[in-house]
């Protein structure tokens, strides 16, 4: 892994930021580029917003990116340009919590501070045999301590790499690898059988399912696109015009999917009497591989549809094409809304599912 050839503070904090709720296979090209673009915290600290999201595209999580550069920003106006060996200073930086701050503190500054994520809470379940739920407080509490206990004893730099590198390599999650453990002769679950079992955590409530219906409007080369709030979830992202149900609807329910199509569509098409005017019928589109819809007077074309897992939310995206929208007032966009040349999507930065409708529909790439 690329960050543990570094003492960097500002790359082991890029690497800790990539690396929350993400794969290390995954992070490593990105990790790369990312320092590439932005060597260091000032680089970063000035850069425009959408470049350091363009660099983060396919990553998710896009609040770690924009946390990640007000805290470099923070670093520039306040430190010098220098991430200070000072723990409270680097914990109180944006998205930065106790695990990461422990993390550059250990690694970047060889201090004793612990640095307990869900790896190290499985790896340490395992080793002391703690059967109560690792996700309550009592039990991180517990287990913090016993590694700042540890940590305080041992070279923090490689005691913490250490113990990461075991989550990631030998005690993983499923089928963890006693035989090669080096520490297995210390360890209660591997001497009680129990690795496999531990650790232990409270069952999760079910993922919200969202319904996204969202409509393709492309027109001499242009495809309406807007972008989203500035504000919460994918926050300043680019998407296709859309509109949300909290009921699961499946592309084949037609009838559910072109009444939030057509409710979407009239936001837009408020001149010329809306979508009922009497538009012109047209199979244009038919033989794009989508299915047609007649629903007199507009029609629609059913293009595709791809599924979003995020962390408490899964989106079921169903693209719509509404084939009757010539007369769509351009002029009257809200300010969040652009017709958009098909050649130039990839300069904008979209949500993961939408760079893979967008590739699917327009052979968008993205470079991820
Ligand atoms: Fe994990 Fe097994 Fe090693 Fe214990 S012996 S720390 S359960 S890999």
């Amino acid at each position: 892994m690329p960050w543990r050839r570094t003492s960097s503070p500002y790359a082991i904090l890029v690497s800790e930021t990539m690396l929350q709720q993400t794969r290390v296979e995954t992070v490593i090209p990105y990790y790369h580029r990312f320092l590439d673009a932005f060597p260091t915290p000032k680089a970063l600290a000035d850069a425009d917003e959408q470049h350091v999201l363009k660099l983060w595209e396919g990553l998710g999580y896009y609040r770690r990116a924009r946390n990640l550069q007000r805290a470099m920003q923070i670093i520039r106006d306040h430190h010098a340009g220098s991430i200070p060996e000072d723990i409270e200073a680097i914990r109180s930086l944006p998205g930065v919590g106790a695990y990461t701050a422990g993390a550059v503190m250990s690694i970047a500054f060889n201090r004793p501070y612990a640095a307990v994520d869900g790896n190290v809470l499985r790896v340490m379940a395992r080793y002391l045999g703690i059967v109560d739920p690792v996700d309550q407080t009592p039990t991180k509490r517990a287990i913090e301590a016993s590694v700042q206990s540890a940590i305080e004893h041992s070279e923090p730099r490689l005691f913490t790499q250490a113990l990461m590198e075991l989550g990631a390599m030998i005690c993983v999650p499923r089928k963890p690898q006693c035989l090669v453990c080096p520490v297995a002769s210390g360890c209660a679950a591997f001497a009680s059988g129990q690795a496999a079992e531990l650790p232990v955590k409270t069952p999760k409530k079910a993922r919200r399912v969202v319904t996204v219906v969202a409509l393709w409007i492309e027109r001499n080369g242009e495809l309406l696109v807007e972008q989203r709030a500035a504000d919460g979830l994918l926050a300043n992202m680019w998407q296709l015009p859309a509109i949300e149900s909290t009921a699961p609807i499946a592309m084949e329910q037609t009838s559910e999917v072109l009444r939030l199509a057509r409710a979407r569509l009239n936001q837009y098409r408020t001149v010329d009497g809306g979508v009922d005017a009497g538009l012109p019928m047209s199979d244009e589109w038919a033989g794009e591989g989508g299915t047609m819809i007649h629903e007199s007077p507009t029609d629609f074309v059913l293009m595709t549809s791809e599924r979003h897992v995020f962390t408490h939310l899964e989106w079921n995206v169903i693209v719509v094409r509404p084939v009757g929208y010539h007369n769509l007032p351009i002029e009257d966009l809200p300010p969040n809304a652009r017709m958009v040349p098909v050649e130039d999507l990839r300069s904008l930065v979209w949500p993961k599912v939408y760079s893979t409708i967008l590739q699917r529909l327009a052979r968008f790439e993205t470079g991820n």
